[in-house]
């Protein structure tokens, strides 16, 4: 391929870095698609860190980026949440059951756990019982409606794959019969606000990113090319079996350079 894109979309976890460790090569990877004049834009459905603290991360690992060059799931959360309340013409009650650290990044609405318009569900880790779920439930069964920050199945962490919080999402939406409206990847809307920040054709864009679903299935409907990697939570007979097929497969990020050489 010898097409250069005007827009690399690249995912952080699993794909630039993982744990507190940036990927072999990765950061060199950065550099170079920058000296070669593309824009770029992290995105990430992380839910445990607010903006400032993913910038904060990623530049002590040693990426060079922008502030406005991230967009995480809970900044589309809170834009959406901004444009409903100018909708409704009326203050919006959330009720935000996230990870503290990502509490800020919705400190400017009303909260409120009894009866919340919204309720905003991320990762929450170990806070996760029987009593949330049946709080939650009942929020929902009087009236609030559910955002879900991501809806991903499972995740790599330093001690294996993990359950994602798709796993309550759905249990929720099944429950209590509403459909979330889901913020991060693979939501088209999360992705053609990436792609109006920046001013770039869906066709002029490629993303980049080890999770066949989000990454890779997401961008793909948008009619965004996009590149797998076989890091993070990449298994080859879950690619092998699904439907989703990527444009490109490569190694690594380290070896996305190779793709325009
Ligand atoms: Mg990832």
């Amino acid at each position: 391929m010898k097409r250069i894109p005007e827009l690399v979309m690249l995912d952080l976890d699993g794909t630039l870095y993982i744990g507190k460790q940036a990927i072999p090569g990765a950061i060199v990877c950065v550099q170079q698609l920058r000296k070669r004049g593309i824009q770029l834009r992290f995105l990430t459905n992380t839910t445990t860190k607010s903006h400032d603290e993913l910038i904060a991360q990623l530049r002590v690992m040693g990426f060079t980026l922008e502030d406005e060059e991230l967009i995480s799931a809970p900044i589309a959360a809170k834009l959406e949440l901004l444009s409903l309340q100018q909708k409704l013409r009326r203050p919006l009650r959330i009720w935000p059951v996230v990870a503290d650290g990502i509490k800020q990044d919705f400190s400017e609405f009303f909260w409120d756990e009894q009866k919340p318009d919204y309720i905003i569900l991320g990762d929450v880790g170990d806070a996760w019982d029987m009593t949330l779920v049946n709080r939650l439930f009942n929020a929902m069964h009087i009236g609030a409606e559910l955002i879900a920050l991501h809806k991903n199945h499972f995740w790599q962490t330093e001690d294996g794959l993990k359950a994602d919080i798709g796993f309550f999402v759905a249990g929720l939406e099944y429950v209590c019969g509403k459909t979330a409206r889901v913020m991060g990847k693979p939501n088209r809307a999360f992705f053609q606000r990436v792609l109006d920040s920046v001013g770039v054709d869906a066709n002029n864009a490629i993303m980049v990113g080890d999770d066949l679903d989000s990454d890779v299935g997401g961008a793909q409907q948008m009619g965004i090319r996009a590149c797998l990697v076989k890091t993070g939570k990449y298994r080859e007979s879950y690619a092998d079996h699904s439907p989703t097929k990527p444009a490109y497969i490569v190694p690594s990020v380290a070896d996305l350079n190779l793709l325009w050489d």
